[in-house]
């Protein structure tokens, strides 16, 4: 199974419902993550270009994060694999996964790494 599959399987899994706020990219869809649709999204995924769309550096929205991390952690990453993968340093992952535990926006990872 390539990422191609796991992305369509996960977009069409649970973890697809997502808040209907209108993307940037596209006005006449819904908003995935970082500005974009669910296509234009998975497309710069497959492309390795979300880093292109950010989701500032310096502030992540939540939302945001919690629906990347929610992703990757479904796929098997580690969190220093996620980290890397969003273009953060462990510890701000760290920091960041703990601030959407707290807001009760991500449910804590199954096994502690
Ligand atoms: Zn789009």
């Amino acid at each position: 199974m390539d990422l191609g599959d796991m992305l369509t399987e996960w977009w069409n899994g649970p973890h697809g419902i997502v808040v209907a706020k209108a993307a940037l990219c596209h006005p006449n869809r819904p908003l995935s993550a970082r500005g974009l649709c669910r296509s234009c999204y998975e497309m710069k995924w497959n492309r390795g270009q979300l880093d292109d769309h950010p989701a500032k550096r310096t502030y992540r929205r939540r939302d945001e994060f919690v629906a990347d991390y929610e992703m990757l952690r479904s796929e098997g990453y580690d969190r220093t694999q996620i980290a890397q993968r969003l273009g953060m340093t462990r510890s701000g992952l760290d920091q960041a996964y703990r601030r959407a535990i707290r807001a009760g926006a991500l449910t804590p990872d199954r096994t502690r790494r």
